[in-house]
């Protein structure tokens, strides 16, 4: 596999960054997560918008233009014969001796990209559900920013699957955040779609936006705000949306299933037209 790193194409074994880098030391990261269908981006310019949003808030400087960062995200499409998968894209603060402070004289930002083949529309998730466990929510209060810093998800994956989960479900003060790398969404008894409220509790999910246009224009009453775990273990169905994953239903909670055990059809009918329109409008 072929890799970029700062301003080269490698391969994967000969990529190098610094052990100074402050995205090894201190998580001083951002990253994105691009789908690719058929070859093409989806929802691109809505990871750049993102990507934009996360450097700023950490006054981190950009790499590169957005044109250039299109550029890179095609070579390494073309280079890689990537048809179905996902893109990486990393931006670290660079290197730096070690200090807490951000660098006052500025440093050179790190650029790593790398693509994963994975199947994204034939999934057995997307076929037969996820379980999830709850789990309590340990991690900081910029979860809007898209940092590298994920061992607190990653601890809260571990514990779900100790459980015999397939995700967390992560929980502040009795309501659900979102899963450890998807925003989570439940279908009330009326049929309305429930999804948490944008803030600094959770990722403002690409996929979230799109999910929730769509079911706006499908006629389903969307409500943004948060829901109790309970209120979830109740529910009618549930599902997540990310990136890589598209929309997964999810049919048991905490060993509780949700109707019929089976993939509910509000986020079957949701992954359909997110999966057409995607197909489409890919560039
Ligand atoms: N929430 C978290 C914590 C995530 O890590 C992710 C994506 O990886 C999402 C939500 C979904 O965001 P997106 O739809 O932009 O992939």
């Amino acid at each position: 596999r072929i890799v970029y790193v700062n301003g080269e194409y490698v391969p994967e074994e000969e990529a190098k960054i610094s052990v100074f880098d402050r995205g090894f030391l201190f998580a001083d990261g951002v990253y994105e997560v691009t789908s690719v269908l058929e070859g093409r981006l989806v929802d691109f310019a809505g990871h750049i918008t993102r990507l934009r949003r996360s450097l700023s808030e950490l006054e981190m400087a950009s790499p590169c233009t957005d044109e250039a960062l299109e550029a890179i995200h095609r070579e390494l499409i073309a280079r890689n014969n990537l048809t179905e998968g996902v893109i990486y894209l990393q931006v670290t603060r660079g290197a730096a001796d070690r200090d807490f402070a951000y660098p006052a004289e500025g440093t050179q930002p790190s650029l790593v990209l790398f693509t994963q083949d994975k199947t994204l529309i034939d999934t057995k998730a997307a076929r037969d559900g996820i379980k999830v466990a709850s789990v309590p929510d340990i991690r900081w209060g910029r979860r809007d920013i898209k940092t590298v810093q994920l061992l607190a998800p990653s601890m809260c994956k571990m514990a779900a699957k100790a459980q015999g989960a397939d995700d967390a479900w992560m929980v502040e003060d009795g309501f659900v955040t979102e899963g450890t790398s998807n925003n989570a969404y439940i279908v009330t008894g009326d049929g309305t779609l429930v999804t948490r409220n944008l803030s600094n509790a959770i990722l403002h999910g690409i996929t979230r936006a799109a999910v929730l246009r769509m079911a706006r224009e499908a006629q389903i009453k969307v409500e943004e705000r948060p829901f109790t775990i309970d209120e979830a273990k109740a529910a009618r169905e549930a599902f997540v949306t990310a990136a890589s994953s598209f929309v997964n239903p999810v049919v048991e909670i905490d060993g509780v299933s949700l109707g019929d055990g089976t993939p509910g059809p509000i986020a079957r009918r949701l992954r359909e037209i997110y999966i057409e329109e995607s197909l489409k409008t890919a560039t």
